[in-house]
């Protein structure tokens, strides 16, 4: 099959992702072999590709956002017959034994694998998966248009449960790239009020066009107190900011798995009981009611399609602030 091989760590503007013939997967017992119709790009691949995760495999097929039909069923798989649509997310695998697992944390498994990092990923014609970790995909969601929901989507779920949003509550999003630009959508189906905080200025353009009220610079100040925010730009530097804009009692909540360094705060800004916390992963439930609700509101993805063979084009235009929504590689040869 083809797929886009990361052999050793390097800055996408190498472009070090080889476009190349590899062996097909086979699945084992319990797991199914998924043809890839079509794979989001998600800035942590970006994190795997530079190095800012240390890296767990090598060589690896990057990609995490996986949408496809099901070719093949290994033994003892039986949740999914040949031909179903399903997804494949970042969590691949937990232990299902460790503390965290049986106290319905599985996000935080002590033994966890991921999809395109310790295991092979989507940019790929095939992929291999358990079963049990993977997830029926609704109808009315073309491929392309689904893919950005198995993570910019799923995360961005957990992040706006964890930071305690309510309905008509005023919500800071840092960041509009593709988790802050579906996230939208399910705070505005909350009766929430977005305030769009990003640098880019077309970013902040998609945030209006989606229902923001108030679209400015990442480090503006918006133009009223926020009940909850969330970072999904991965600078540490607007920590300060975000808590500067956030009401007392107020939660920040950190979206990305990596942070450029957090600069020294003010306690002033963390006093009055502000709470920061990171969102790590997700669970299945996560996973499974993210995608039920995206469904039900219906979630409206913008994509810009890339060829598989073009990722490291899709990963350089990312790292760029250059796509709008989310992008996502087209894996049908
Ligand atoms: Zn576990
Ligand atoms: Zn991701």
């Amino acid at each position: 099959m083809k797929a886009c091989l990361l052999r050793a760590r390097a800055r996408i503007e190498t472009n070090p992702l080889e476009y190349s013939d590899v062996p097909t997967p086979r699945p084992g017992p319990g797991a199914v072999l998924v043809r890839v119709n079509a794979c989001g790009v998600c800035r942590t691949d970006l994190h795997v590709i530079e190095g800012e995760l240390a890296p767990r495999k090598s060589p690896v097929i990057p990609g995490h956002q996986v949408v496809g039909v099901v070719g093949a069923c290994g033994e003892n798989a039986r949740r999914f017959l040949p031909g179903a649509r399903v997804g494949v997310a970042w969590l691949h695998q937990t232990d299902g034994t460790c503390s965290y697992c049986r106290a319905g944390a599985e996000n935080l498994c002590d033994n966890p694998s991921f999809t395109g990092y310790t295991v092979d990923g989507g940019y790929a014609e095939y992929i291999v998966a358990p079963e049990d970790f993977v997830y029926g995909i609704p109808e009315g969601f073309a491929d392309e248009q689904a893919a950005p929901l198995l993570c910019a989507g799923i995360i961005g779920y957990r992040c706006l449960r964890l930071c305690g949003i309510q309905p008509g509550g005023r919500l800071g999003l840092y960041g509009f790239g593709a988790a802050a630009h579906v996230a939208i959508q399910v705070a505005r189906h909350w009766k929430v009020e977005v305030y769009a905080a990003t640098r880019d200025e077309r970013h902040q353009q998609l945030a209006l066009e989606l229902g923001a009220v108030w679209a400015g610079g990442t480090l503006d100040a918006p133009p009223a107190p926020l009940d909850a925010a969330i970072i999904f730009a991965p600078a540490g530097e607007i920590l300060p900011a975000a808590l500067r804009a956030l009401r007392k009692g107020g939660t920040l909540a950190l979206g990305g798995i990596h942070m450029s360094a957090i600069p020294p705060l003010d306690y002033d800004l963390l006093y009055q009981e502000r709470v920061v916390r990171s969102v790590a992963n997700n669970t299945r439930e996560d996973g499974r009611e993210f995608l039920r609700l995206a469904a039900e509101i219906p979630i409206r993805t913008r994509v810009q399609v890339f060829p598989l063979r073009e990722a490291n084009r899709a990963l350089n235009a990312l790292k760029n602030d250059a796509i709008s929504g989310a992008a996502v590689l087209d894996c049908k040869s």
